[in-house]
């Protein structure tokens, strides 16, 4: 019997069939990008195999620990396995660690002293950075009188002159954010990276060079320890998680470092051997194994994302047939209302809470409202299929995660779908002849 993916696309989705064939020329368009990236995979889960091999992880090492966590032995272990996936000298992987933006101000509060500068060489950081960096009476970097400065990007790529020109001999820490985030430049390649760090050696080679490794990892075969970064820090509810690990952050780098980033997690004095990992120890570790497989399955969907919406005349970031430095696809959509519309219509796809309507709230951490859907088993999780959207010009929506190419395709078509019945796409579909 011939499998009929037609069929359940439009009986049971109502996908416009127009759309659908659509969707068929974007899969054998893609096929070719889609094998090179099956290379990346391979290679990372090669690495991560090996390094649980080397670990000598055990069965015993899935247990958990409860109260201060002393003599947990698989934590130690995780923390050796991450170690060797990133190149690094030392690893703190912690259920205590609840984001990306609460590992990162570890590594800041945990290096930066009075009187010492910060200098974002990759623009304006992060969103909800803001407040750890610049807020008021919240006991910010500002509030402890640590200077921040940053360097733009020129033309969407590090500006290494105005980088070497910039620092200062009060210039003690060096930020540098490998993905896009919330903007509409190219997330930066590892060869970019390693590029940064020598420049700003070369001036001192003192300076700790800090890389916010969101959504970076295991786009590549190399992470940005392997290219000289001394810190480097990320969430497990992104792409190191592969979508198992419940909750948590990392930071790999120098032992010196990363012991003052734990007093600072902690308490000074309290070091790596307490903080239990009370149920986590296990999903952690799985989800490190599969980690790669996962990031590989988005990159796939970014593909195909950026191919179907280029047909449609949208201005996507990055092009389908450009290499992907992180995991985010950006659509300018141009509109508010669109915009909402293509997230609301993201939402139906979603495994959990589909008929939720998302609206855009005042999320904190974060300057404009924002719009996000997904419905993920781990509440946030944006390795899971999710599209956040910022309420601002030029009304962007930055798609990323999903745990398997389908789901992103379907998610795609059902928020395209949703335009369409909104009267912003019209029927039959006018593509784009981009041969
Ligand atoms: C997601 C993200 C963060 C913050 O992580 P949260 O887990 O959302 O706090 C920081 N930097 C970048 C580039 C990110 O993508």
């Amino acid at each position: 019997m011939e499998i009929d993916v037609k069929k359940i696309l439009l009986d049971n989705f109502k996908i416009d069939k127009s759309l659908i064939n659509l969707s068929d020329t974007v899969m054998e368009e893609i096929e070719p990008y889609i094998k090179e990236l099956s290379g990346i995979t391979e290679y990372n889960q090669l690495k991560v195999i090996q390094s649980m091999i080397s670990s000598n992880v055990g069965d015993f090492h899935l247990n958990d620990s409860t109260g201060y966590g002393y003599g947990d032995i698989g934590r130690e272990c995780i923390e050796g396995v991450y170690s060797r996936v990133f190149g690094a000298e030392d690893a703190l992987v912690r259920p205590q660690i609840v984001s990306g933006t609460h590992a990162i101000a570890l590594c800041l509060f945990g290096v930066l002293r009075p009187g010492d500068e910060l200098l974002s060489v990759t623009g304006e950081p992060y969103d909800s950075l803001k407040d750890t960096i610049s807020g008021e009476n919240v006991g910010s970097l500002a509030n402890f009188h640590i200077n921040y400065s940053k360097v733009d990007l020129a033309d969407g790529k590090p500006d290494y002159k105005a980088i070497e020109e910039s620092i200062s001999d009060k210039t003690k820490m060096v930020l540098i954010q490998r993905s896009k985030g919330y903007s509409l430049r190219d997330a930066l390649s590892i060869k970019e990276i390693g590029k940064i760090i020598k420049k700003v050696k070369s001036v001192n080679k003192d300076i700790v060079c800090f890389v916010d490794n969101c959504y970076g990892e295991f786009v590549d075969t190399m992470e940005p320890s392997e290219v000289g970064a001394d810190l480097c820090a990320g969430s497990l509810i992104k792409n190191p998680g592969g979508g198992i690990a419940p909750t948590g952050g990392y930071i790999v780098g120098k032992r010196d470092l990363i012991e003052q980033c734990i007093y600072r997690l902690y308490a000074p004095g309290l070091d790596k051997d307490c903080g239990p990992t009370i149920a986590t120890n296990r999903l952690t570790l799985q989800g490190l194994f599969l980690a790669p497989l996962i990031v590989g399955e988005v990159l796939k969907g970014s593909i195909f994302i950026s191919r179907l919406l280029e047909h449609l005349n949208f201005d996507v970031y990055p092009k389908f047939n450009e290499k992907r430095h992180d995991i985010v696809t950006s659509v300018v959509l141009g509109n508010p209302e669109l915009l909402i519309s293509f997230c609301q219509g993201f939402q139906k796809a979603g495994p959990i809470d589909a008929k939720v309507l998302p609206e855009p709230w005042a999320m904190p951490g974060y300057e404009n409202e924002v719009i996000m859907a997904g419905g993920s088993f781990i509440q946030g999780a944006s390795i899971e299929l999710s599209v956040d959207a910022p309420i601002r010009k030029p009304y962007v929506a930055y798609i990323q995660g999903g745990l398997n190419f389908t789901h992103i395709k379907l998610g795609t078509l059902l928020a395209l779908q949703e335009v369409i019945e909104k009267g912003f796409l019209h029927l039959p579909i006018k593509t784009n002849d981009l041969s």
